[in-house]
């Protein structure tokens, strides 16, 4: 498969499982780990993962940050922290939108061939699924189409609600292959 849909997959499961370059977690500004995908992420890689974090925090909201992935199959874990979803009219759109784009930007600065995104600021941090996807696939595909780099973006779905979501909206916008 070549062009931009080849370079956009979609799993379900969990994030710390899958061999690929760099793992995206959904951090809080202090990169202190917690519960979510970051307290798997941190559970995955080792407790070396804090000492690598402190070094690299704080993450204002919108950025990232980069650290080795230590114990995970991945190389790298890239820190990202999403807005706090508030109403909707506190900029949360663009902090999720600058959340992804800065994990590419990393990616790309890092040389780093694949990326393993979960669906960031949708668990505790509150953002509306449906809306949240639709910044997540747009982001990415906007980067696709002026980046080579990663040459692979994978969004790693938690379960099935957002795996079904995430299908019908890249299918939709023709980012979605037939298997
Ligand atoms: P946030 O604080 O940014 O909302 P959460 O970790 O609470 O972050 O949730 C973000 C998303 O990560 C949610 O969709 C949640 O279901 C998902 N998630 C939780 N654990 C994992 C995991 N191990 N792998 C992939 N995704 C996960």
């Amino acid at each position: 498969m070549s062009g931009i849909a080849g370079r956009i997959r979609l799993v379900t499961g969990d994030i710390t499982t899958l061999d690929v370059q760099a793992v995206v977690t959904a951090a809080n500004k202090g990169l202190r780990g917690g519960g979510g995908v970051d307290g798997a992420v941190h559970r995955a890689a080792g407790p070396e993962l804090l000492h690598a974090c402190r070094a690299v925090a704080p993450c204002p909201t919108g950025q990232s940050r980069l650290t080795p992935g230590l114990a995970l199959a991945a190389d790298w874990v890239i820190h990202t922290v999403g807005p706090i979803y508030r109403d909707g009219n506190s900029g949360e759109a663009e902090l999720l939108a600058s959340a992804y784009w800065t994990a590419l930007a990393l990616a790309v600065e890092h040389s780093i061939d694949g990326v393993a995104f979960p669906c960031i600021s949708t668990g505790v941090y509150g953002y509306p699924a449906d809306a949240a996807c639709d910044i997540a696939i747009e982001s990415v595909h906007r980067w696709v189409q002026t980046s080579n780099l990663p040459r692979v973006i994978i969004f790693c779905c938690f379960g099935d609600a957002d795996f079904q979501r995430y299908e019908s909206r890249l299918r939709q916008v023709g980012l979605l292959s037939e298997a």
